[in-house]
């Protein structure tokens, strides 16, 4: 058989390990998943009697166009219905933009590091991959537009940035969008958007009536804590939805996922509670960084990056070795440091010990 030449080496996501795996391994009763940034407060209340009503109902298709959940969205967003596509988490949507927009002869444009789901699903259509490198942990705005010509059809902004968590403000982002040519779709995706409390962060949504090839990405996965349902959407003008939707499976998000979310946005109080907490926690973090002279980036999202000045994967290994799951920055293109999940405040201080203890035994302090 004859693959397509693109998915020749192309390696398939490598998940990481299993609470459970990790609990046999090293003989722990207990481990600490810091690892995806989920919510580590779980989800909204709501949330569970929503899924039971849908067990009822098992044998029938989803609502393919999700009505329900278009309506809320729209709603709470503000946007009209027809502003929104709906996909199996944010990542499918990604996968969307790619096939309907990318093919061999064209090019996107993104930041690197960041997150690692634009470039895979870019390769795997065919096109160029034009990555620009971060400087001081952001997103070079200013080169990334110096990367686009007249064969870029897709630019990313990830905004917060994973893995480094910083974000591109207002004026930045608006001088951007001023510039980049109307035949480029930029994507604007925003996973973290709930926890964000940076005052200049930009309020992309109102910037959608004055761009038609602006599209921002929002997920379920993360603040509400809903990453094993797999739901997330897409925003952007009427005729650009109308365009990608035949790119889209018909039934895509699944009838639970769609009544759970719709239950968890209508907790709001919830995910306002859950943001507060994960900023005095990060700031527990930065204390944390501070007193132990450790380089780390300032975040807007439920992560921090922090540069142990040692390998990566030593400081996972440590770690996961005492029940804590990170993840090591080698796989992230910053191979001295470690991207923990902002976790509650007793699973953070179990991280805060081990980290000491590591420090001190490694003589980096
Ligand atoms: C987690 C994450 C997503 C993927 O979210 P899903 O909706 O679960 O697919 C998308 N973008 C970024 C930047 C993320 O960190």
């Amino acid at each position: 058989m004859k693959l397509k030449n693109q998915l020749q080496g192309l390696p398939p996501y490598q998940p990481g390990k299993s609470m459970e795996e990790v609990k046999q391994q090293y003989g722990l009763t207990e481990v600490v998943k810091l690892a995806s940034n989920e919510n580590p407060y779980g989800c909204s209340k709501a949330v569970k009697e929503a899924i039971a009503i849908e067990l009822d109902r098992l044998a029938l298709y989803p609502d393919g166009y999700a009505r329900k959940l278009r309506e809320t969205v729209a709603r709470h967003v503000g946007v009209k219905e027809t502003e929104l596509i709906f996909g199996n988490g944010s990542d499918e949507v990604v996968q969307i933009i790619c096939r309907a927009f990318l093919s061999a002869g064209t090019n996107t444009v993104m930041a690197t590091p960041t997150f690692p789901q634009y470039r895979h699903n870019a390769v795997i259509e065919g096109a160029e991959i034009r990555e620009v490198p971060l400087t001081e942990g952001r997103h070079d705005l200013p080169k990334m537009l110096e990367a686009i010509d007249d064969k870029t059809r897709v630019v990313w902004i990830c905004n917060p940035n994973n893995p480094s968590g910083t974000y591109v403000n207002e004026a930045e982002l608006s001088a951007f969008l001023q510039q980049v040519p109307k035949h480029v779709l930029v994507v604007v995706d925003e996973a973290y958007y709930e926890y964000v409390t940076a005052a200049n962060y930009p309020q992309t949504v109102p910037l959608l009536s004055q761009y038609d090839n602006l599209m921002i990405l929002r997920t379920f996965s993360k603040a509400y804590g809903l990453a094993a349902l797999r739901v997330g959407y897409g925003i952007a003008s009427e005729a650009l939805i109308q365009q990608i939707e035949p790119a889209r499976e018909p039934f895509n998000t699944s009838s639970v996922a769609q009544a759970a979310a719709v239950a968890a946005l209508g907790d709001q109080e919830f995910i306002k509670q859950c943001a507060a907490q994960n900023k005095e926690q990060l700031e527990a973090f930065y204390r944390f960084c501070e007193e132990n002279g450790l380089f780390y980036y300032p975040s807007e999202a439920n992560f921090i990056l922090i540069d142990f000045g040692i390998e990566g994967n030593k400081v996972f290994q440590y770690l996961l070795e005492r029940g804590i799951i990170v993840r090591s920055g080698n796989a992230l293109g910053f191979p001295t440091s470690v991207r923990i999940t902002v976790g509650t405040e007793e699973q953070n201080r179990k991280v805060f010990a081990a980290l000491a203890q590591m420090l001190k035994e490694k003589q980096l302090v």
